[in-house]
């Protein structure tokens, strides 16, 4: 029998998820469809309950709902706990498993794709919104000597490195970044988890932490550099990198919680990627 799954958010008219899954599915022979679901945005619940009641199997969460789904989830795993946001649900029965995949997609792009090991790295992390939560528990996992996080709110910041709880975080505004870092102190790689995205201004970070880094990792994806791709560009930062990487093995992660297999996620990526520099020359 088929199994479904979807995506569930507001908006979701342009989600790629579907196209994704429907890839893996096809390359690893699994029976599965992928849907997309619309939720209004005080309906997240009782959308995600009737799928699971009409034999839905899984969801994977976006905007504005990873909260919601928190929330839902009887059952989270410790990922899921350290992020405080749910991005996959799996329905058994009457259970109801959260699961948090943003943080590992990242890690695993960046140290695959990307071929940038974590461990010792000084990270300088940008946001302290949802992406961010599920980025620096998993940044720390994966060995990074410090992780750093700027907000445009730095009270923001500053809760989210106390709640985290380790020595090697802490949290602030984008004019404490010096101080934060310590003296002497650099930067092998910067992620922006800002939801500035394409269209957005230039963010207030010293043109030297972009020259001395390593990497720099926008988790927004597009066909042409967002801006704060071209700001690490102009300060000579030597690699570069959007988010597409991320929703691909973010996905392949969610496809492994719910079906116990790995897809290859290099075509589906090079796949994703043509489509993307076709659109952009349409
Ligand atoms: P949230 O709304 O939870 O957080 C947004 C963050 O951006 C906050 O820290 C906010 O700061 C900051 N911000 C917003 N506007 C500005 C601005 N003008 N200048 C500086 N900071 C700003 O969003 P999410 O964390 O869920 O998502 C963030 C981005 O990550 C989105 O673009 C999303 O598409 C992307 N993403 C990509 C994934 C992938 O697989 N590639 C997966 C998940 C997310 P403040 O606290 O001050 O408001």
């Amino acid at each position: 029998m088929t199994d479904r799954y979807a995506v569930i958010g507001n908006p979701i008219a342009h989600s790629r998820s579907p196209a994704i899954h429907a890839r893996f599915a096809e390359a690893t022979g699994q029976d599965v469809v992928y849907e997309r679901l619309l939720a209004p945005v005080d309906g997240f619940a009782q959308v995600a309950l009737r799928f699971r009641d009409e034999g839905g199997r899984g969801l994977n969460v976006t905007l504005p709902f990873k909260l919601d789904a928190f929330a839902l989830a009887g059952l989270r795993s410790a990922r899921a706990e350290a992020a405080g946001a749910v991005n996959l649900l799996a329905f058994d029965g009457d259970r109801i498993y959260g699961e948090n995949t943003d943080g590992a997609g990242l890690v695993r792009d960046i140290e695959v794709r990307l071929a940038l090991p974590l461990a010792g790295r000084s990270v300088l992390l940008l946001a302290a919104g949802g992406a961010a939560r599920g980025a620096g528990r998993a940044l720390l996992d994966a060995g990074a000597s410090r992780v750093a996080i700027a907000n445009r709110s730095a009270g923001r910041a500053r809760e989210l490195a106390a709640g985290v709880g380790d020595a090697r975080v802490v949290g602030g505004g984008f004019d404490e970044i010096d101080a934060m870092l310590g003296q002497g102190g650099a930067v092998d790689l910067l992620v922006n988890a800002t939801s500035t995205g394409l269209g957005g201004e230039a963010l207030p970070v010293p043109a030297a932490r972009f020259a001395e880094a390593r990497l720099a990792y926008d988790m927004v994806y597009a066909a042409r550099p967002t801006a704060f791709m071209a700001q690490a560009i102009a300060a000579g930062c030597p690699q570069i990198s959007d988010g597409l990487g991320m929703l691909v093995e973010q996905a392949a992660e969610s496809f492994l919680v719910w079906r116990g297999v790995r897809p290859d996620t290099e075509p589906v990526y090079r796949a994703l990627r043509a489509e993307l520099a076709a659109e952009a020359a349409r």
